[in-house]
């Protein structure tokens, strides 16, 4: 009988460590699932990054995927609002929005107002005229007008080159728009993103082309409101590190070309 209980007691003892083993596990696993549904902001229109898909009914994109990738492996829930980029700055800022990804360059200044993630894609800008267009460079748009989108380093470069050699910028809120400006001769050229203007010339075949060199080369972050959402931050950043390691941040990119 004495070895009967002794046999039960250590047998409640295995299942004990077990059951705490178990439990210790389990909280582990949901560290970063603190029951909070992150409000995400990001651009409307800005492909391959973010675009809404016709076929798909939703949005999809570099973005979309990198974030969904990372949440899943991070274990949080968000949900996306495509509003536009200066929208999205906005929005963080006001509060709205927890982040914005929108292939945003992480520069300085807007280290004032934002903390970014560790940077996940490359590029910078470049000139965009009519593809039967003469001018190769901005000191060739004098006196003429120059289509930009409003918050984007592209109308920050338009800002620039607009003082230096004397031309007037036009200010549109979204990519598209902005095409469409320079396509039909209302102005005569727009500084834009490389990768993405590349992408809607040859996908949209919209007559324009790309001049000279890319300028101010950079990375994109996610973004939060500067001191907010530090967790955010971190988790996006333990996760793309993940992402890359497993290479699901390679299947998405060669997804849409890259
Ligand atoms: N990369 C550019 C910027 O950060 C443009 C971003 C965008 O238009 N979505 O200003």
């Amino acid at each position: 009988m004495k070895k009967v209980i002794a046999f039960l007691a250590s047998l409640t003892m295995v299942i004990c460590l077990f059951t705490a083993c178990g439990q210790t596990k389990k909280q582990e696993g949901q560290k970063t699932d603190n029951g909070k549904t992150y409000v995400i902001y990001s651009d409307n229109s800005f492909a391959p990054f973010e675009y809404y898909d016709e076929g798909q009914k939703k949005y999809v994109g570099v973005d979309m995927d990198i974030l969904a990738a990372i949440a899943e492996d991070q274990g949080f829930k968000y949900e996306v609002k495509n509003e536009g980029f200066d929208a999205a700055m906005g929005a963080v800022q006001s509060g709205q929005a927890d982040g914005m990804i929108a292939g945003m360059t992480i520069k300085p200044e807007r280290k004032e107002t934002f903390d970014f993630s560790e940077g996940y894609f490359e590029d910078g800008q470049i000139m965009v005229v009519k593809a039967d267009s003469k001018y190769a460079s901005p000191a060739d748009l004098k006196g003429l007008t120059v289509a930009a989108k409003t918050s984007t380093m592209g109308a920050e470069i338009a800002d620039k080159y607009a003082k230096q050699y004397g031309f007037e910028v036009v200010y549109y809120e979204d990519s598209p728009t902005m095409y469409t400006a320079v396509s039909n001769g209302t102005n005569a050229a727009c500084f834009e993103d490389r990768s993405v203007v590349g992408w809607a010339i040859v996908k949209e075949k919209l007559g324009l082309k790309t001049v000279g060199e890319v300028i101010e080369p950079g990375l994109y972050g996610f973004a939060v409101k500067k001191g907010q959402n530090a967790d955010l931050i971190k988790m996006f950043n333990t996760g793309l590190a993940s992402i890359k390691a497993n290479g699901k941040y390679d299947e998405i990119l060669a997804k849409y070309g890259y």
